[in-house]
């Protein structure tokens, strides 16, 4: 059950032939394919850290490259991450990025009130849906 063209890629599947699980974020500098969490955390073992030192100038051979949604899905579910509407919300905005920031920007910059973000996400909440209506009615069409 492999699919050599997603092996080894970034977001792709882990390099490591007898693992391929997906979401592989983590580059390895020396066979430059990427791998899963738990195959970079064996490829980075301590004892072989002041050997890749010398070759590479860091101490671990597979370091995560994270997407710029990856980080911003974080930075969003620290702020508000009891708020009972905004896990349910931000799963459906990964993908849009503009959400995100707009989410971000309003609740640290405008100090919105819980009652307040909760109309926004409402609001937002209906955009979403649209655009992801849009766009999956586009790739039905378009297939
Ligand atoms: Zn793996």
């Amino acid at each position: 059950m492999s699919d050599n063209k997603l092996k080894g890629i970034k977001n792709g599947n882990c390099n490591v032939t007898a693992c391929q699980k997906p979401g592989a974020t983590f580059y390895n500098k020396s066979t430059e394919a990427y791998y899963c969490a738990d195959c970079a955390e064996q490829i980075n073992w301590p004892g072989g850290r002041a050997e890749v030192m010398e070759l590479y100038g860091t101490p671990l051979l597979c370091e995560e490259e994270r997407d710029i949604v990856q980080e911003l899905a974080d930075i969003t579910l620290e702020l508000m991450p009891t708020h009972p509407r905004y896990a349910e919300v931000t799963n459906r905005a990964y993908n849009t990025l503009t959400d995100l920031y707009l989410m971000k920007f309003e609740y640290e910059c405008l100090k919105l009130t819980v009652e307040e973000l909760e109309q926004e996400i409402r609001e937002k909440s209906q955009t979403i849906s649209n655009l992801h209506w849009a766009n999956d009615t586009h790739q039905m069409g378009s297939a």
